[in-house]
């Protein structure tokens, strides 16, 4: 290997960066041209799942598929980044500091959930946005039904009612009467600063949230934002307490630290500035992508979202585009002007709008068999078989959802 592509995340991001840049260096025959990938684990955590009671299949091995493409795999942490030099340095999995030179880096290590400074929240509140920190949830939730039945036991509170919180909100009718009997007076309800209910969905979304939480009997409590979380609930900057035993925090993400390392432009989540080619704003050698890149996808105005949706075309782009600028080719600009949302509605059903200003397009079980299909199907891995893998990596598959 004479120059190395090296991609640090193997989310939806990194893996179809790593597949894209091996697309085109295969394209050329440039088999001196590497491309590492660097990760704590290789698979992908498919994180639009983890509301989910049942985990098991929200993880797709990744080992097979990069053997497949010839991606060479480092298991590790980034934990600095030398742009000066072209050298990350990583923490490996038996815990040694090592590094990695590159030629050219892609940035693809996603965001978290963002955790304020607030009174008791470290302590207190779960959240659905790494595999451990749902699995932590899920094992509380089970561990529910050992407790004395209170109204506090059967309350379970979301914090924040954005896209995450409302459908983790609408799976916990089922997941909490599925461990604590049907016959238990179950209460869901959702604190949202905002005045009113899904208002960031826009209003035709917002009618339906509106339907599917009556039906699943999920309440809202709007106009005030959370003071304090402590083991029996929380408290309303209102003076209202609300006691519940489990609080899910839902508010906020941001992208990840590393975009720290790097000297560019940032938007207000943290994610670094990039030109259309996803190159960060004055580096020569350095891409963002997926959760980290505050990218346009059209000539609107309109930009990147955190979502894996973005994710997977952000990551074609990138990985083509390091690919080219080491071949010396003409590299393609990032565009994905076609955009949905496709939010779970629990057991009510699901509901899908297009383009920007949300428009409903399909609502309840027709929605819910789309929502299934994407999150269990289109947004995976594709085979680990060489030429389907980097035939599904072209930048130029548009992305549907
Ligand atoms: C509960 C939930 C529901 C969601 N629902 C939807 C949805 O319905 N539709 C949708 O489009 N999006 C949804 N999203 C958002 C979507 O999951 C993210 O936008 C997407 O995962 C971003 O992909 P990514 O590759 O940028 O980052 P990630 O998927 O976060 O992957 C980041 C990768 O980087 C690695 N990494 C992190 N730090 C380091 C480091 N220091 N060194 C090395 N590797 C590192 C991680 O291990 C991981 O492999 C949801 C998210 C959550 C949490």
């Amino acid at each position: 290997m004479t120059q190395r592509i090296l991609i640090i995340g193997a989310g939806f991001g990194g893996m179809w960066s790593a597949l894209s840049a091996m697309r085109l260096l295969d394209r050329h025959q440039r088999l001196d041209i590497g491309v590492t990938l660097l990760a704590p684990q290789a698979e992908l955590r498919v994180r639009p799942r983890f509301y989910e009671a049942d985990l098991t299949t929200t993880v797709a091995p990744l080992g097979p598929l990069f053997d497949a493409v010839g991606v060479q795999f480092v298991q590790g942490c980034a934990t600095r980044i030398d742009a000066q030099n072209r050298l990350v340095f990583y923490r490996s999995a038996s815990g040694e500091q090592s590094t990695l030179a590159y030629d050219r880096l892609i940035l693809a290590s996603g965001s978290q959930v963002a955790r304020p400074p607030l009174a008791g929240i470290d302590r207190f509140a779960f959240d659905v946005d790494s595999l451990e920190s749902a699995q932590q949830l899920e094992a509380h939730l089970q561990g529910l039904r050992h407790r004395p039945g209170s109204p506090a036991r059967n309350t379970l509170v979301v914090v924040g009612g954005g896209f995450t919180g409302i459908e983790t909100a609408m799976e916990m009718p089922a997941r909490l009467r599925a461990i604590l009997g049907h016959e238990v007076d179950i209460r869901v309800m959702v604190v949202d600063m905002a005045t009113q209910l899904g208002s960031v969905m826009g209003e035709q979304i917002a009618a339906v949230i509106a339907e599917a939480s009556d039906t699943l009997g999920v309440t809202w409590k709007l106009g005030s934002p959370v003071s304090r979380v402590d083991e029996q609930g929380v408290q309303l900057d209102n003076g209202e307490r609300i006691e519940a035993s489990t609080v899910v925090w839902t508010v906020g993400v941001k992208a990840s630290p590393l975009t720290q390392q790097i000297d560019g432009e940032r938007d207000a989540f943290g994610r670094l500035h990039v030109d259309r080619h996803l190159r960060v704003l004055g580096q020569d050698a350095i891409y963002a992508t997926g959760d980290t890149a505050y990218a346009a996808v059209d000539e609107l105005g309109n930009h990147a979202l955190m979502t894996c949706q973005h994710a997977i075309a952000l990551g074609r782009s990138a990985g083509n585009n390091a690919a080219a600028d080491l071949l010396g080719v003409q590299p393609l600009p990032y565009s994905q002007p076609k955009y949905v949302t496709c939010l779970d509605l629990g057991a009510w059903g699901a509901v899908f709008s297009e383009g920007w200003e949300r428009k409903v397009v399909l609502t309840g079980k027709e929605a819910k068999e789309l929502k299934t299909q994407i999150n269990t199907q289109w947004i995976y891995p594709p085979q680990a078989t060489r030429d389907i893998a980097l035939a599904a990596a072209d930048p130029l598959i548009p992305v549907v959802a």
